[in-house]
C-alpha cells in the first residue's frame, strides 16, 4: 500500500476529492425553522469531484448556535 494522504470519498471511495472554502447558511426545517436564525458557517469542504458528496466540520461555535437552537424548540 501506497503511505499517500489522500483519502477516498466515503460515498464512491474515489479520490478525485479537493478542498474548496464553504460559505454555508443553515436554516432550520419546518415552518419554526422560519423564526430561527440562519447559521452561517465558513467551512473547508472536502468534495469528490466524482459524486458530489461533500464533507465539512461545522465550528465549535456555530455547532452550539445549532445546538442551542435546536433545544429550544423542543
Ligand atoms: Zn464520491
Amino acid at each position: 500500500m501506497s503511505a499517500q494522504s489522500s483519502s477516498h470519498c466515503r460515498s464512491c471511495e474515489s479520490t478525485n476529492q479537493n478542498m474548496f472554502n464553504g460559505e454555508i447558511a443553515i436554516h432550520f426545517p419546518g415552518l419554526e425553522g422560519l423564526d430561527k436564525p440562519i447559521v452561517w458557517v465558513f467551512p473547508k469542504l472536502l468534495v469528490c469531484l466524482n459524486c458530489g458528496f461533500t464533507e465539512f466540520a461545522i465550528p465549535e461555535t456555530e455547532l452550539r448556535q445549532l445546538a442551542e437552537s435546536d433545544r429550544a424548540a423542543a
